[in-house]
């Protein structure tokens, strides 16, 4: 194990499983290293072998200061099944994984702080007996930290299931959230699914403080109501420092094709279609929407995965496992390939999205509305076709299109039902050729320019975070 300079304050972060945490802890990693001068040791908690998180884990591009430490892997196998739904399975991993961590911590020389992923408030424990204050980073919205923040309460007030509730629940000082957007831990609570995310809400308010990815502007009616709300006050509320947007950036040289293939194409001519890490559609699903891309006539870039009808998350846990096997011909309709080679390109399971983005071919994304594609998106100014498949996606989702203004949904809920082809083909052409889809074009570029704004010297991201290091800085001048 590495030991921490000790001229430099050391944090130590720790990321809960699954691409969608892993990615904005390790920005947020990389960003105290680069930016603020500290050194960070990255717990990593190691589950069945992801090729794509092995890869962004161990690159040689990580930057000297930050040191990947993998904690040793656990067998669940007598504690979860293949049922077993995410935050269940992601929580017994967790807490078995994190048996040693009081060691670990120990050896490390007891870090100035330690931050953790939502889904790994059992570290809280260690850090009072170690007396190291413990932060949360919370990775979904702001708008969704205050849902979270009302949980509890709504737990205690209401006996029926909340989607069986006849109004939307009203977050205090925030948008209603409808019942159908209502996320899928929150929609039977007589399952561990529930009591597990209830369980790690709940101890939210053990944190220190609790750092966002996300900023003022993109969210302000939350952030205003979490700092001045009576009922967050009266929680109490950790104080919150809104972060970001910290999103990854893709190494281009890694891929040669999907950029290649988007410098032929015209000017925001291309729609991305991408579903996260876990992200997988129905074959009835797939069908229809690879149907709807070729009848928009429209520009396309694909990133299949073979469909499945058991789960909306099936590769949450393994994605980039199938690349070498994954061949799109025996799952996509039959021609399909061949009939649109002049205007698509069909990549298997994983594209280097954010470089995907940023390029000036692409058009428009058809998105699953994960918050870190979310935050990729807006920080490059595409708008998006929302497809909201699991987690908090469909609030995610009814906040793009209803708040911001920079997203179109389909009829129809993705997920409940196929969404048909005329409906993928009305949305396509929408986007990419429609006024509609200018407007939202706008829209998403004023927020980009307002990202970039909230992170740099002085910005209200950069400024709250670095208000949150000096105290890691002080402690550090403390001790040495
Ligand atoms: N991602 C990627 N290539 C893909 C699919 C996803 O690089 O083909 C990255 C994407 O850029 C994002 C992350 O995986 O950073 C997905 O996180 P998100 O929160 O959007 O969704 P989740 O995977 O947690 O559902």
């Amino acid at each position: 194990m590495v030991v921490a300079e000790t001229n430099k304050p050391h944090v130590a972060v720790l990321s809960s499983p699954g691409m969608g945490h892993i990615i904005p802890l390790l920005e947020l990693a990389k960003c105290l290293v680069i930016d603020h001068g500290i050194h960070v040791s990255f717990l990593n908690i190691t589950t069945e072998a992801s090729t794509a998180q092995i890869q962004l884990l161990h690159s040689p591009t990580l930057p000297l200061g930050l040191d990947v430490i993998d904690i040793p892997a656990v067998d669940i196998s007598a504690l979860v099944s293949d049922d077993t739904p995410i935050v269940a399975r992601l929580s017994v991993n967790v807490e078995e994984s994190l048996k040693p961590l009081k060691s670990i911590l120990i050896e490390l020389g007891k870090p100035q702080a330690l931050l953790i992923d939502l889904f790994c408030t059992q570290a809280f424990d260690v850090c009072k007996e170690l007396s190291i204050p413990s932060y949360t980073f919370f990775t979904p919205s702001t708008s969704f930290l205050a849902f979270c923040l009302y949980l509890p309460t709504l737990d205690r007030e209401v006996e029926c299931e909340f989607i069986d509730l006849p109004e939307p629940v009203q977050v205090p000082g925030c948008s209603p959230v409808r019942t159908e957007d209502l996320l899928d831990q929150v929609r039977n609570r007589k399952i561990d699914e529930y009591k597990w995310f209830l369980f790690h809400i709940s101890r939210l308010p053990m944190s220190d403080g609790i750092l966002l990815n996300s900023w003022e502007d993109f969210e302000p009616t939350s952030h205003e109501a979490i700092r001045k709300h009576l009922f967050y006050k009266q929680i109490p509320t950790p104080p919150v420092f809104p972060a970001g947007p910290l999103i990854k950036h893709d190494n281009p040289e890694l891929d040669d094709e999907c950029l290649a293939w988007l410098d032929k194409q015209p000017l925001n001519s291309v729609l991305f279609v991408a579903l996260g890490s876990g992200g997988t559609l129905s074959a009835a699903q797939l069908t229809e929407l690879a149907w709807g891309l070729e009848l928009s006539q429209q520009r396309f870039l694909l990133v299949a995965r073979k469909p499945t009808d058991a789960s909306a998350s099936a590769t949450f846990f393994n994605v980039g496992e199938d690349i070498n096997v994954n061949d799109p011909k025996a799952y996509l309709p039959d021609g399909f390939l061949k009939r649109t080679k002049e205007v698509g390109l069909v990549v298997p399971t994983w594209a280097p999205q954010v470089s995907v983005l940023q390029h000036p071919s692409t058009g428009a994304f058809l998105s699953h509305c994960g918050w870190n594609s979310t935050l990729e998106s807006m920080t490059h100014g595409v708008p998006m076709i929302a497809w909201p498949l699991y987690a908090e996606q469909r609030m995610n989702a009814t906040m793009l299109v209803e708040e911001v203004g920079v997203a179109v949904k389909p009829v129809g809920i993705p997920g409940k039902g196929v969404v048909d082809r005329e409906e993928i083909e009305r949305l396509v052409r929408l986007v990419l050729e429609g006024e509609e889809g200018n407007v939202m074009r706008r829209q998403a570029r004023e927020l980009k320019v307002s990202a970039v704004k909230a992170l740099e010297f002085g910005g209200s991201s950069h400024q709250s975070l670095s208000s949150v290091i000096k105290e890691w800085k002080i402690e550090n001048e403390i001790s040495v």
